[in-house]
């Protein structure tokens, strides 16, 4: 199964949702805000418990939101600078590693050197921690996910994110990048589509390799310097 995605329709959405964003992140603070003035007054334990847990859920779900988006919206190319991409991912395991072992997962790196390219390198880290996260949580009993960059015979910089997950349906694969798409309980359907929005922004492509049961493997292109 084999996809590019290059939606004229989807990247049209994705500017008129920052008001979305606004709204996702201020509703859970407005509630979370309601319960603290109601713990405030006389009332039972146990209803006050209740409202304690629904403020932390409310929490949490803003911080996805914001971890998922955490570099929207920020100017793009007056911000690039000359990025060594094999650096960049070394770092982004660095920082997902608790993470992957909390979940099982080991993650296997194989990196080679002199991988430049031209970007934001804090975007560029975003885009593949959001696919990483995905990776990793596609295996919910653990496994490995492979982790490979290199530079391409025609001038590209190729990050290749690979697991032994749930796999995707074709169906799924074309849903990849719509706003709020999710299959997870408590999912945001913000990640991939950030992702997908960095790597345009980088002129990248990206290609997504999916089997049902199997795995799914991510392989991003960047023009190289
Ligand atoms: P979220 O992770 O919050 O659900 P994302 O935008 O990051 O939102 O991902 C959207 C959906 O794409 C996921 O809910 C999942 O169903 C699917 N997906 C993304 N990556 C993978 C993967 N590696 N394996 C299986 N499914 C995936
Ligand atoms: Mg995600």
């Amino acid at each position: 199964l084999r996809l590019e995605i290059e939606d004229a329709e989807k990247s049209r959405l994705i500017s008129e949702l920052t008001s979305v964003f606004a709204h996702e992140i201020r509703n859970p603070m407005q509630v979370t805000r309601g319960f603290l003035q109601l713990l405030k007054e006389p009332g039972s334990w146990d209803k006050k418990k209740d409202y304690i847990q629904i403020s932390i859920e409310e929490l949490d779900r803003a911080n996805d939101v914001i971890n998922d988006l955490l570099s929207f919206g920020k100017p793009s190319t007056s911000d690039h600078k000359k990025v060594e991409v094999c650096t960049e991912v070394r770092r982004v395991i660095n920082i997902i590693k608790a993470y992957s072992m909390h979940q099982n997962v080991i993650i296997e790196a194989n990196l080679s050197d002199n991988c430049w390219i031209d970007a934001n390198p804090q975007k560029l880290k975003q885009c593949m921690i959001n696919i990483l996260k995905n990776a990793i949580e596609s295996m919910p009993e653990g496994g490995t996910v492979w982790i490979t960059c290199r530079k391409t015979e025609d001038g590209f910089v190729e990050i290749k994110i690979k697991d032994e997950g749930i796999g995707m349906t074709k169906e799924q694969v074309d849903s990849l990048g719509s706003p709020y798409y999710s299959l997870k309980e408590s999912g945001t359907g913000l990640g991939m589509m950030v992702s997908f929005q960095i790597i345009q922004s980088l002129k990248g492509k990206v290609r997504v390799h999916s089997e049902k049961g199997i795995g799914t493997e991510f392989s991003i292109l960047l023009p190289g310097t």
